[in-house]
């Protein structure tokens, strides 16, 4: 759970309102600084939206700065905002007894997270934990999901990517009772720098072994086998990838599969 989780469970992000278009500004009351740009979204699936059904959401969205390790929804509790990553991103968590934590997801700046809360779902199905940091838009659920029935483009968009969202956890509960921990976590590496995150990856071997269902000791062999591989460097807790190619070459195959479910949610 993140630094500014509140008693019931769920951090409360920075905010700012989304400014006009070319206006900037930085916030130093908040615990991220914010800094808003231009009013076109960088998050695909806003982007994509029909420039009027755009215009009409814009005044309600407020740009977020979600810090490492915040938690936006929490499983059972109301998901009230739906978001929308655009430097930020967003693992979607199972929580089991014990704390136990299994990866079902992995939202960048192509979709969306708490989109089922707009399909009619008020509660939120998983934990979704801010994995790299960073801006995102943010609207609330009610409104979402008014503009989801006005815009046939938006439903649209939206089912695609809900579409690819259960396709991905269901290859990926696949992966995790299939496939040997090397590939796995080359695929989710690869997974990270697919959606925009090929720089240096804060990482702890913790969070790793959570992402990934493991004990930690297994993580420190699969990534030093990796390293020695020259595939990634890992060393205080920032993992970057050194080699794409033979990465991709050491992922399991369900990092294609994945891959291509996000492609055609695009
Ligand atoms: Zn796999």
């Amino acid at each position: 759970m993140g630094p500014s989780a509140t008693r019931d469970g769920l951090s409360t992000p920075s905010a700012l309102r989304l400014p006009a278009v070319g206006h900037s500004r930085t916030d130093r009351s908040q615990p991220g600084v914010v800094i808003a740009r231009a009013s076109l979204p960088e998050n695909r699936l806003l982007a994509a939206l029909p420039p009027a059904a755009w215009r009409r959401l814009a005044p309600d969205l407020t740009r977020v700065s979600l810090a490492f390790g915040e938690v936006v929804h929490q499983p059972g509790a109301a998901a009230r905002h739906v978001y929308f990553p655009d430097e930020c991103l967003i693992s979607l968590l199972v929580v089991l007894e014990h704390e136990t934590l299994l990866e079902v997801g992995l939202v960048g700046r192509e979709g969306a997270v708490g989109a089922g809360a707009a399909l009619g779902n008020p509660t939120a199905p998983v934990r979704a934990l801010v994995q790299r940091e960073g801006s995102a838009l943010r609207c609330s659920a009610e409104r979402f999901r008014r503009e989801m029935k006005r815009s046939p483009a938006l439903a649209r968009a939206v089912e695609r990517h809900t579409h690819a969202s259960m396709a991905t956890a269901m290859q990926i509960a696949a992966c995790n009772r299939t496939h040997l921990l090397g590939p796995r976590l080359a695929r989710w590496l690869l997974m990270m720098s697919d959606r925009g995150a090929s720089e240096d990856l804060r990482l702890t071997q913790g969070l790793l072994a959570d992402m990934l269902g493991v004990q930690r000791a297994g993580v420190t062999v699969a990534a030093s086998a990796l390293q020695r591989r020259r595939l990634i460097r890992y060393s205080r807790g920032r993992m970057k990838i050194l080699d794409p190619q033979g990465l991709r070459a050491t992922a399991c195959s369900c990092y294609e599969v994945i891959r291509r479910l996000l492609d055609g949610a695009r």
